[in-house]
């Protein structure tokens, strides 16, 4: 069934929804994006991904093309065209087509952004086959530009570390730079010893996870203790657990690191209760 997108302020048919070939995005990977996750029809999370937005259009002195409530509605609206139950929102928004191809940014009062969303159904979000085995994961070293706390669609990069995974039999691959782990090529990278959580503390170096900032009000609230510091492989290859955050795959365990198997090579207990806590209390302030 085709499904109906948004394309700068239109709802279309995928297949009559068109972006110019002189396109930032597509020219110059000028754009960033969210994906929000989709939960019994409702929105997972959606101020933290509008908010991150928002910054990653600040830090890239990009115009907000739509506001809130517009974002809102029209995210509400794509899970009701699309009967999405579970799934996710996909939101890029680039520099816009400026009728040519030029480094220089065009004059964002000429050039208005480009608004694209879709939607992508997936009804074993919840449960997963993926996060009840848990994943393996290999470590890659980060090559990635040094801001990565800007959501922007270069995701080269990204994608050739999963390449690696799949090439390796793994499920996902772990940046390494400076002999520490960044994170993970789609998610941020936790690993649990003696019942504290461990994960890299914000900065340019790291995406700044929206699931990851709920995960850790919520390891708090249950009185988890928690250590934002960087880890290497080693370390985390004798932790107790290690599991991996981001807005499609909630929490989950990762079971293997390198070949080296982490605990007893089945998801540990912190990170099912925290996929548990996580998905109960995103349900309840769901949009
Ligand atoms: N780190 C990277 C590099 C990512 O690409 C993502 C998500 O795409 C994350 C972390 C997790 O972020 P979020 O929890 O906001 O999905």
């Amino acid at each position: 069934m085709s499904r109906t997108v948004y394309v700068n302020g239109e709802y279309l048919p995928e297949e009559d929804a068109t972006i110019s070939i002189f396109d930032r995005g597509f020219l110059m990977a000028d754009g960033v994006y969210e994906v929000t996750s989709v939960l019994g029809g409702k929105l997972i999370d959606f101020d933290g991904h509008a908010a991150r937005l928002a910054r990653s259009l600040a830090e890239l002195d990009m115009a907000q093309p739509i506001t809130y409530e517009d974002l809102l509605a029209v995210h509400r609206e794509l899970v009701v065209r699309n009967q999405i139950d579970n799934g996710l929102v996909y939101l890029q928004v680039t520099r816009g087509n400026p009728g040519d191809r030029d480094f220089v940014f065009p004059d964002p009062t000429e050039t208005p952004g480009t608004v694209v969303l879709f939607t992508q159904s997936k009804p074993d979000l919840i449960d997963s086959p993926v996060a009840a085995a848990g994943i393996e994961v290999i470590s890659v070293p980060d090559l990635r530009w040094h801001r990565r706390d800007i959501k922007t669609v270069q995701l080269l990069y990204p994608s050739m570390g999963k390449m690696a995974a799949k090439a390796a039999g793994a499920g996902d691959a772990w940046f390494v730079e400076d002999g520490q782990v960044t994170e993970g090529t789609s998610n941020n990278a936790y690993i649990v010893r003696n019942g504290k959580i461990v994960t890299r503390e914000l900065s340019n170096d790291i995406l700044h996870g929206i699931t990851r900032a709920a995960v850790l009000r919520y390891a708090a609230e249950a009185q988890m203790e928690v250590e934002e510091r960087a880890f290497t492989i080693a370390e985390a290859q004798s932790a107790d657990e290690a599991f991996v955050t981001s807005a499609t795959t909630f929490v989950t365990a990762v079971i293997s690191i390198d070949g080296a198997q982490i605990g007893d090579g089945k998801p540990g207990p912190v990170a099912r209760r925290l996929r548990e806590i996580y998905i109960d209390e995103s349900l309840k302030a769901a949009l």
